[in-house]
Order: C-alpha cells, then sequence, then structure tokens
C-alpha cells in the first residue's frame, strides 16, 4: 500500500478544457515548497494572486494560491492549492514546474486515491466516508449523490459505531461474568444480555436493508436481456430506454454492436445486456465484447426471458434453447427471472392481466411497460423510496451480514441448556470485528490498498 511520506501532487479537476485547473499538494511540511515556487511564504487559507515563473523568468500562469496549514485540511497534513487556468498542456507544465522546483522536497506524484488514503490514515474521515468521496463523484442520479452525501457526513459511520459501542458494552458484561461460572444463568438474564443482542440483531437488520438499498442505488441493477432472435428483445430495450439506442430490424440476429445499455428506472441504474450477440464469432473485438456479456451474465441482478406466444418455433429453435440453458447455469444462485410475453398488440381477444409469473407487454405500443418497470424493481427488492436512502457497497453488506451470522451464533450459546460465556463472547468479539471493517477499523492492507487504488486520480 501506499503509506509513504513524501509531499504529493496531482492535478484535482478532470481532464480537459476548463476555465479553471486545480493543482492540489499535500505534505507534512510545505512551506519549503512554497517558499521555492513562489519565493515567498504565505498565510493560511487566504487567497494569493501570485505568479509562477518558468526557469528563464517568464510567467507560465498567474494563478491564485491557498495554503491550508495542517492540522486543519483534507488530508490532515499541509495542503497547497493551486487554482490556475484550466488547459490541459497548462496544468501540465504547471505540475512540471512544481515537481522541478520541489525536487529537494522529495515532491512526487499522487497515485489514485492517495490523498483520501492520507486523509483516512491522518484519522480526518473513516473508511466508509472516504468511499462515499469517490461514491459521491461517480453517482449517477440526484439520488446516488443524496445517498453518498449522507454517507459522506457521517451518517452510516455513526450508526455502525453505536453498534459497535453496544457490542462493547455486552462483551465487557460478559468478560467479567467469565471468571464466576456458577452465576452465568443469573448473569444472562440480570443483564438482559440476551434482549440486548436481539435489539443489535434487529438494527443490523434494518441496516442490512438500507444498505440492499443504497447499493442498488449505487452500482444499479444489471439485467440479462434474453430470448430467441425476433422476440422483440431490441425493441423492449429501446422501449425501456425511450429513446433508439439499439438497432431494431425484422432480420433475426442482428443486433451486435451494442450488447450493453444503461438506462434509468425512477433514479434508478439499469444496465441492460442484450444477449442476441452472444453466438459464436471470428471476430475479435466482437469476441471481447461476447466475454463482457458473460461476465455480466454472472453476476446479473435479474433476468429477463423475452418471449413472443405467437411464434411457436422460437421454443424449438435448439439454439436459442441451449443458449437459454446456458444463460441459467451461468447466472448467480438466487437471480430471479422474469418471463414477459411480447407482442400483445398481435393477440386476439383480452390481453390477461399481468401477474407476478407472468406479464405481457408491447415493445410495440408500450402495453404493460409501466407494470414490467415496477416488476424489475420489486422483483430485485427495489423498496421505491429514496428517502434517507445511504449509499452502500457490496463490502458494507458483506460485513453487515457476517456481523449478524456471529451474532446469530452468540445467541445459541447464550440459549438456555447451551450456555457458554466464553463462545458466547467470541462470537460477539467476531461481530464487532466485521462491523470494525466497514469504518476501516481492523481491515488488512491489501484490501485498504485496493479500495483507495480504485479512487480517481487527485482524490
Ligand atoms: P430481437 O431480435 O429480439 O432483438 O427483436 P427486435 O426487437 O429486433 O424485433 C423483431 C421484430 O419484431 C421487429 O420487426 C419488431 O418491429 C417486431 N416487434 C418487436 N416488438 C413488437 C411488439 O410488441 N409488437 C409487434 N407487433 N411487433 C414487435
Ligand atoms: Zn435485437
Amino acid at each position: 500500500m501506499m503509506t509513504r511520506k513524501t509531499p504529493i501532487i496531482a492535478v484535482a479537476t478532470a481532464p480537459g478544457k476548463a476555465g479553471i485547473g486545480i493543482i492540489r499538494i499535500s505534505g507534512a511540511k510545505l512551506l519549503p515548497i512554497v517558499q521555492a515556487l513562489f519565493q515567498k511564504q504565505l498565510l493560511p487559507r487566504r487567497a494569493n494572486l501570485l505568479n509562477l515563473r518558468d526557469g528563464q523568468g517568464a510567467v507560465i500562469d498567474q494563478l491564485i494560491a491557498i495554503y491550508f496549514a495542517a492540522p486543519q485540511s483534507f488530508t490532515g497534513e499541509d495542503i497547497l492549492e493551486l487554482q490556475c487556468h484550466g488547459g490541459p498542456e497548462l496544468l501540465d507544465l504547471v505540475m512540471k514546474r512544481c515537481l522541478e522546483l520541489s525536487k529537494d522536497q522529495g515532491l512526487e506524484i499522487a497515485e489514485p486515491g492517495e490523498f483520501s488514503l492520507r486523509a483516512y490514515l491522518n484519522n480526518k474521515i473513516d473508511l466508509a466516508q472516504a468511499e462515499a468521496i469517490a461514491d459521491l463523484i461517480d453517482a449517477q442520479s440526484e439520488a446516488a449523490v443524496r445517498g453518498a452525501a449522507r454517507s459522506l457526513q457521517g451518517e452510516f459511520s455513526r450508526d455502525i459505531n453505536a453498534l459497535i459501542e453496544e457490542i462493547t458494552q455486552l462483551r465487557i458484561l460478559v468478560e467479567s461474568t467469565l471468571d464466576f461460572p456458577e452465576e452465568e444463568i443469573e448473569f444472562l438474564e440480570s443483564a438482559h444480555a440476551r434482549d440486548r443482542l436481539k435489539v443489535v440483531m434487529g438494527r443490523i437488520h434494518s441496516l442490512v436493508d438500507g444498505a440492499k438499498q443504497g447499493k442498488i442505488l449505487r452500482d444499479g441493477i444489471q439485467i440479462v436481456l434474453a430470448g430467441a432472435p425476433n422476440v422483440g428483445k431490441s425493441s423492449l430495450l429501446n422501449r425501456l430506454a425511450g429513446e433508439e439506442i439499439a438497432i431494431v430490424t425484422p432480420i433475426a440476429g442482428t443486433t451486435r454492436d451494442r450488447v450493453k445499455e444503461s438506462i434509468q428506472i425512477g433514479g434508478v441504474p439499469l444496465h441492460i445486456i442484450d444477449t442476441a450477440g452472444l453466438r459464436a464469432t471470428q471476430d475479435v473485438v466482437e469476441a471481447k465484447g461476447i466475454e463482457r456479456s458473460w461476465e455480466a451474465i454472472r453476476t446479473a441482478d435479474l433476468v429477463i426471458f423475452l418471449k413472443d406466444p405467437a411464434s411457436s418455433e422460437a421454443f424449438l429453435d435448439p439454439a436459442s434453447q441451449s443458449l437459454k440453458d446456458q444463460i441459467l447455469t451461468a447466472i448467480p444462485p438466487r437471480c430471479p427471472v422474469l418471463e414477459v410475453n411480447n407482442k400483445a398488440d398481435l393477440m386476439t381477444g383480452p390481453v390477461p392481466p399481468s401477474n407476478h409469473k407472468a406479464l405481457h407487454i408491447s415493445a410495440k405500443t408500450g402495453v404493460g411497460i409501466e407494470d414490467l418497470k415496477q416488476s424489475i424493481l420489486a422483483a430485485v427488492g427495489w423498496g421505491g423510496s429514496q428517502e434517507g436512502i445511504i449509499i452502500a457497497r457490496g463490502r458494507h453488506l458483506d460485513c453487515l451480514n457476517r456481523a449478524l451470522e456471529h451474532l446469530e451464533r452468540s445467541e445459541q450459546f447464550a440459549a438456555n441448556g447451551n450456555i457458554s460465556l466464553e463462545l458466547f463472547a467470541e462470537e460477539l468479539r467476531l461481530a464487532q470485528d466485521q462491523l470494525g471493517r466497514i469504518t476501516g477499523k481492523l481491515l488488512p492492507d491489501d484490501l485498504l490498498g485496493k479500495i483507495f487504488s480504485q479512487f480517481c486520480i487527485g482524490k
């Protein structure tokens, strides 16, 4: 992991042209660097209009420099922020000049996420908050922005810390009784240990529910759209997207250039993989796309099997049947599957009412599309409300679920006739460790490195 102590520099703003581009330097002691760049000292937290000059004395840029003295800064170290003009070439020149002038101070280019890592290591933010920064930047909908902001404000961490505190109190109680085994039963009753355990488990359950919603907001729903050629997969994709994103043609097997489309339903991102392109091919580019599709299928949240009830041949087509079997084998266990009948507009007689077993839609006329959208959201457990949701990651869900497993086991060890305070206490400790991993306490270094390396440069 990047735990070096050297001062670091990076462009903090997005690549490309903009009015302003910000370069950030963080380090334990930056005043020597400030001196080297501008031949003067700066007062903390003041905007200074300054010239940065090249070796010949020519001005590279007139910029605004702000110096933040440790520990009152994002990273907890000294920070120097340079607000330059926002041209990529110019920012490159400024970076080079800063590195050149600060060679003696050991200034180096920052790794992705290194500023946030320092903020975390200096206890300015915990890990869940650091992740929230990345999620805020990556957020693809307003709800995701709001969820990440709540997490960054520490709402999620506060819930976790309160649970850790409650478990700690229980552990102190249990461990102080361990020396008096004859009092075990009385202890458990008098301290209401099992009631308190139940309360903690209830709170984790509701956090899991919330985190599931938060994960949906962050990662969206990965949907695999399968079905025989010509049942209307591309048409459905177009209908859901409300615009022409896939190619619709009456010739079977024409969806080959776009395999994945991302759309939103009520602020929830849906990533839909059209499996029409899944076929043997000699084309290298196409083969890569197909491999990516299979990867997506292996992590799908939902499969939609589209059928055309009017076309009986489609069911008999052995290629389609074998593709369907392959997909069913590849999807994760417990992945819900929706069977959807398309081309309801061609049906003679009244369209049967849709239910969760059989949906009837028409990609052409839009009949049943609203029901389908609601069924998609319901099938993956979307609660429907974005109020108060905190953005969450799969990692958080794993930790919460593991903590629950340990608490369930500890409950068994506290059950009548099976009392073992040592094992009860041990399971409490393991549950607490899992919760601690969410905020970063007790997280192994390699995992930490992996999390921060996924941040963007300059953050
Ligand atoms: P895909 O091969 O599964 O992607 O199917 P397409 O979306 O390319 O559609 C195949 C043909 O079925 C096209 O001619 C579409 O216009 C037609 N089609 C798709 N959906 C419907 C529908 O709901 N009703 C009717 N009548 N035709 C449809
Ligand atoms: Zn198609």
